[in-house]
């Protein structure tokens, strides 16, 4: 019998887990251990909270009253230093032992930070903490020349925030057209050009070296010949899932904390969600998702297994980004399509691409058009049959799309 539940790390996914255990009745002892300041979401610190519109208050995951109405027992500022499963028992930095019939790992990852030379420099900045945002906010001031490495979905937003700041950006990656597999050639295309139309200048290119100088730092970057001076670069080239408690209790560890489809890990007593949590379905293990609401859904789904209840419905993966004050938000992966169907117009106030497979919807994105995209979901976890000509007749309300 389950009584007392850590879960460790307190994140989107650790606190999903904690609230759905509470919502689904779990009565028993529930701790949440953080080595943060207090659980705060992270998607914002590219954004508003970069930008210094919102401050840590408003980014936070919980109001303060919630642990106590929740009866969550929160202990922040302390990061957990080993995991007992065998004694019941997760370990504190002091050397204390905190009870625990199961533990969940909620224990998110950190900035990749590649092996270039010059990359320990204090103008080479990442971007995963609020201490990393308060700690770049400063660099981005009007005119300072910026680089933003990985045109991904961070490195766009930290260049969009940028240069909304007042800075000269250039963003640079070795990939011609970022995201492509994810939101199709097309869509990535027009997202990626986007920039040069907000004054971010896009580089194709990797970084070779950095160098501390007096009045900036040099970056010698593949295909440029000479170098080039910056105030601040930005790193956005991933992010490395934090394995370590996992690893050292000796469970399974796959460039991820290896899982099954009900969040428990190679140890029974130990469940694993969000960013680090690798699943393993029918023998194959799955890419890890890095997105918000996939870490959210975890932390439900482990709940249920925890309570021994039914586990919610699986649903399409879906993610949501800004980018220059466009919204962006997409479902499935569209490099999965036989075809796709543009709804809306590339140069028009907002559109979608849906992607089409064996006459159903398989992936979907959208450029300000977010129902667009529910629909879309709608249609792939249901498997409704997709019409193309009514896909792409911007008169059709989404919602009338599901009728079939
Ligand atoms: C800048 C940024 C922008 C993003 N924007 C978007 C977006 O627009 N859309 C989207 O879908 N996704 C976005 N994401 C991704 C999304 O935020 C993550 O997928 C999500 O935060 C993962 O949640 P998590 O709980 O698994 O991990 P995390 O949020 O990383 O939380 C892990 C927590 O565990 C704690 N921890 C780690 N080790 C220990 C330990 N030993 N003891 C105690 N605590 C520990 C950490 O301090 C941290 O608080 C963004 C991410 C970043 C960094």
């Amino acid at each position: 019998m389950t009584e007392r539940v850590v879960i460790v790390g307190g994140g989107v996914a650790g606190v999903s887990t904690a609230a759905a255990l509470r919502s689904g009745g779990f009565d028993g002892d529930l701790t949440l251990v953080d080595a943060g300041d207090f659980p705060y979401d992270r998607p914002p610190l590219s954004k508003d909270f970069l930008a210094g519109t919102k401050d840590i208050k408003q980014i936070a995951l919980q109001p303060p009253q919630w642990y106590d109405d929740q009866r969550v027992r929160l202990i922040n500022r302390t990061a957990v230093t080993a995991l007992r499963p065998r004694d019941a028992a997760v370990e504190l930095p002091d050397g204390r032992l905190l009870p625990a019939d199961r533990v969940v790992l909620a224990t998110g990852g950190g900035a990749a930070r590649p092996p270039i030379p010059g990359i320990d420099s204090d103008r080479v900045h990442v971007l995963r903490t609020a201490d990393d945002a308060d700690r770049l906010r400063p660099a981005l001031a009007p005119g300072a020349r910026v680089l933003v490495v990985g045109a991904g979905l961070i490195g766009a937003e930290v260049a969009s925030t940028a240069v909304r700041l007042g800075c000269q950006v250039d963003l640079v990656d070795p990939v011609a057209v970022p995201l492509a597999a994810v939101l199709g050639p097309e869509l990535a295309a027009w997202l990626h050009d986007l920039h040069a139309r907000h004054r971010v200048t896009t580089l194709r290119a990797s970084v070779e070296s950095f160098t501390e100088l007096r009045t900036g730092i040099e970056v010698r970057l593949t295909s440029v010949a000479e170098p080039r001076l910056y105030d601040a670069v930005v790193l956005g080239v991933g992010m490395v899932p934090c394995t370590e408690l996992a690893r050292l209790a000796g469970l399974e560890v796959d460039r991820g904390i290896v899982v099954d489809e009900r969040h428990v890990t190679s140890n029974p007593a130990v469940l694993a969600v969000g960013d680090p949590a690798r699943v393993r379905r029918d023998g194959a293990l799955l890419p890890r998702t890095e997105h918000w609401e996939a870490a959210r859904h975890d932390g439900a789904r482990a709940a249920a297994t925890l309570l021994g209840t039914a586990p919610p419905e699986p649903t399409a993966p879906w993610f949501w980004t800004d980018r220059h004050a466009r919204h962006v938000e997409a479902v499935g992966h569209l490099d999965t399509a036989e075809h796709t169907v543009v709804r809306g117009a590339f140069d028009g106030p907002s559109f979608a691409v849906f992607g089409l497979r064996d006459g159903l919807v398989v992936a979907a994105a959208s450029v300000d058009d977010p129902s667009a995209v529910r629909a879309a979901r709608r249609m792939i976890d249901r498997r409704i049959p997709a019409d193309a000509d009514r896909l792409a007749d911007p008169s059709v309300k989404p919602r009338d799309l599901l009728r079939g």
